[in-house]
Order: C-alpha cells, then sequence, then structure tokens
C-alpha cells in the first residue's frame, strides 16, 4: 500500500470503483475515462509501479493477470470481433497511474501503430 496511489486506494476500498473480476492476487476494474466500448484495468493487489519493477518473482503473477484478461475478453464477448490487451510504462509509454495494470480494450476496431 502505498499512500498516494490512487490505484492501492481502489485495491483498498478507500476510492470507490466498478469492479468487473477479483481474487486472492489482483483486481480488476472498469476504467473510469473508457477509451473503447469495453475498458478494464486489470491490476495486482500489491503496488508494482510498472513493468520496470518486475523480478522472477512476479513471473505467476504476470502469468495469472494476462489469464484473467483474456477471460474478461471471452465474458465481454470480444473473442470473435477480436481486443487488445496494453500496459503503459513511463512517461514515453503514457503510463499515468504508478501502479503497474493491464488495460483490457475492446468493441471498436483498433489501430496500429498506438499513437
Ligand atoms: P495509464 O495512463 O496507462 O497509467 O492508465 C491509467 C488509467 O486509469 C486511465 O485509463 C484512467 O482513465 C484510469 N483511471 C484513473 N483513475 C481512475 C479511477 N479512479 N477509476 C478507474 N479508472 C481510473
Ligand atoms: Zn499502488
Amino acid at each position: 500500500m502505498v499512500d498516494d496511489c490512487i490505484f492501492c486506494k481502489i485495491v483498498q476500498g478507500t476510492i470507490p470503483s466498478k469492479i468487473a473480476f477479483q481474487n486472492d492476487e489482483m483486481i480488476a476494474i472498469h476504467d473510469i475515462n473508457p477509451a473503447a466500448p469495453i475498458h478494464i484495468l486489470i491490476m495486482p493487489r500489491q503496488h508494482i509501479a510498472s513493468t520496470a519493477e518486475l523480478t522472477e518473482q512476479n513471473v505467476p503473477l504476470i502469468g495469472h493477470m494476462v489469464l484473467v484478461a483474456a477471460q474478461l475478453a471471452r465474458e465481454n464477448n470480444l473473442e470473435d470481433s477480436g481486443y487488445r490487451i496494453v500496459t503503459n510504462t513511463g512517461a514515453d509509454g503514457g503510463q499515468t497511474v504508478n501502479h503497474l495494470h493491464l488495460h483490457l480494450l475492446g468493441g471498436r476496431h483498433m489501430t496500429w501503430p498506438p499513437g
């Protein structure tokens, strides 16, 4: 728990959110400012700032987060149309909240390369 971290507060429940999934190691919430019809954020309960902080110890957690993202895509009927899972790291990556999270985006066509 990091005091000034908005996602730690969401994990603690002190800031409300619309929860899509939760278990003992992560929670998934609907993005407050969705960039697509389906926009879900999957984050560990543990504060990890970004992919830049990951260690070998976090490998199972990251694997589980990707699996949950794929499961949420299935539940939201995105499998046939497709979807995008992305994580932003640092300033050039466009990261605005320094608590690791995957974005699950779907329900519209995504362009490549991203802006
Ligand atoms: P990033 O820019 O990759 O760090 O993503 C941060 C995401 O968190 C953005 O898509 C924001 O819209 C989203 N966000 C920020 N505050 C909240 C909140 N209180 N509840 C839900 N999503 C949030
Ligand atoms: Zn945090």
